[in-house]
């Protein structure tokens, strides 16, 4: 079978674009989570997109799942051949085609890193405002496939609000435009473009898009601000979101992420003990540097008695440090960690936060929290050995305890990571059968037999050969 599928495969794409040894997949069986792996039969790595829609083509005809992968840092198990079959890796799609400043849009191929464009785009005083975490590594057909977010898409809005037009590709290797440069419905009647933003792979291979950009804001500040208790941090995000300054980023790092922090190379001298809020704003000149000092004032109101704050690039770096370094970090203490992704209305902030703490605690399981706190988009990273038996059943467990709290309270599971597989199994806390049975048929109509992706987003989506 595996022959005959590299058989296949290399009628459909040059030799040197078929990677089928053991040491070529050994770098493809996970993602960024890391402590699931599941190898693919085969990767493929097309040239171009004339080279995607060609093996697109034939695709069908494979009897096998198809998985499209940008960088794989998808934290949610997104970008992995659960149920084996061909991997389909876009680093090679990496063009920026246009950048066009007038009309205020780009248009770049999906493999493009989503720092490369931002690089790219400043020199013309431009920018694209989501901004994950991972912007290093992360490529732009992740970004869209799981509707990225990042610290600034606080006051910005999410990747689907940048998205002007999607070319696609479907399994019969028809080319399909969805939007483009002028936004709107493209050549088709309804929006489907808002179907495919966040579809985590389910529906297509997009191949480019075409993204709306924004002038580069004139000046911006960042504040820094230390707090001794959870109580204290909650009223000053609830302050900052209230008021008028209206913040492009509020991000918090918990006492455990404080701790990590310090005990590192990366340390900056935070209170042993203190949560940490980092604060942006940004804007017209005039205007941003006429709200510094009240929003200063909020955050020592609240009752901070370190704020920090700075309009030069260097300090601001500095000030930034923490929350940066926080995500790299984590890989290194441990193994294995699992991060859930909840959005839950601020009001149940600091009670979410001690069940996360009490829970993890009981389970002796390490838990550091560090997220996008404007927005409630919670990051319980739950850190473990999957090598120690138990250990993994025991973040199952923290995890299920915790999306159903978040429900209860009003929350969801996911605010920017997807549902990938690692969190298929809460959909039924949110979504009641009838529910599923209607958004499960969304995947069928573009392949009924679940051949994209399969076993992502809903449990059961087999691929039936
Ligand atoms: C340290 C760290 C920090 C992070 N911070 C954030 C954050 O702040 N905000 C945030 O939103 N996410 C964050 N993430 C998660 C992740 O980086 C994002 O989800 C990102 O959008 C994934 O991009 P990728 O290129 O790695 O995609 P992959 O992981 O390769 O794939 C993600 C999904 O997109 C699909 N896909 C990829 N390319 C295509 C394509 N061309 N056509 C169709 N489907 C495609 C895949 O099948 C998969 O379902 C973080 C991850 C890490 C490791």
């Amino acid at each position: 079978m595996k022959d005959s599928l590299e058989h296949q495969l290399k009628a459909l794409l040059p030799r040197g674009r078929v990677l089928t040894s053991a040491a070529q997949l050994a770098g493809y069986g996970a993602d960024g989570l890391g402590y699931k792996n599941f190898l693919p039969d085969s990767v493929v790595i097309p040239a171009d997109a004339e080279e995607l829609a060609g093996f697109m083509c034939g695709a069908r005809a494979l009897g096998v799942p198809v998985v499209m992968r940008g960088a794989g840092t998808s934290l949610s198990g997104g970008p992995v051949a659960v149920q084996g079959g061909v991997v389909v890796h876009t680093s090679a799609l990496k063009c920026i085609r246009e950048i066009n400043v007038e009309g205020f849009w780009c248009e770049v191929e999906c493999g493009v890193g989503l720092n490369d464009l931002d690089a790219a785009l400043k020199p013309h005083g431009v920018f694209y405002p989501p901004d994950p975490s991972s912007g290093p590594v992360c490529t732009l057909g992740g970004n869209v496939a799981s509707n990225a977010g990042g610290a600034h898409c606080f006051r910005y809005g999410v990747t689907s609000n940048y998205v002007l037009g999607v070319e696609a590709i479907m399994l019969d290797g028809s080319v399909h435009r969805f939007g483009g440069p002028a936004g709107g419905r493209g050549p088709w009647r309804e929006d489907w473009k808002r179907f495919m933003i966040g579809s985590e792979g389910t529906l297509a291979a997009f191949t480019r898009f075409w993204l709306r950009l924004l002038p580069l804001p004139e000046k911006v500040w960042t504040f820094r601000a230390t707090y001794p208790d959870m109580k204290t941090t909650e009223a000053a995000i609830h302050a900052l979101v209230a008021h008028s300054s209206y913040p492009a980023a509020i991000e918090m790092l918990d006492p455990r992420g404080v701790a990590m922090v310090e005990s590192s190379q990366m340390a900056c001298g935070l209170p042993e003990g203190s949560f940490m809020l980092l604060v942006e704003i940004d804007g017209p000149e005039a205007l941003v540097n006429a709200r510094v000092e009240s929003v200063a004032e909020i955050l020592r109101h609240a009752g901070s008695q370190d704020v920090m704050f700075s309009d030069e690039d260097a300090l601001r770096q500095k000030l930034w440090k923490a929350r940066k370094a926080s995500g790299g970090l984590l890989g290194q203490l441990s193994p294995s960690y699992v991060v859930q992704d909840a959005v839950i209305p601020k009001r149940a902030l600091a009670e979410v936060l001690q069940l996360v703490y009490d829970e993890a605690d009981a389970a002796n399981i390490r838990a550091v929290n560090v997220f996008h706190a404007g927005d409630g988009n919670l990051h319980p990273n739950f850190l473990f050995d999957s090598r120690v038996p138990g250990e993994l059943e025991k973040v199952e467990l923290i995890s299920k305890r915790l999306m159903q709290r978040v429900i209860e309270v009003g929350g969801t599971l996911s605010g920017e990571h997807g549902i990938g597989n690692d969190k298929s199994a809460y959909m039924p806390l949110v979504f009641g059968p009838d529910s599923m049975r209607l958004q499960l048929s969304v995947p069928a109509a573009f392949n009924p037999a679940h051949q994209m992706n399969p076993l992502k987003v809903f449990d059961n989506r087999h691929f039936i050969a």
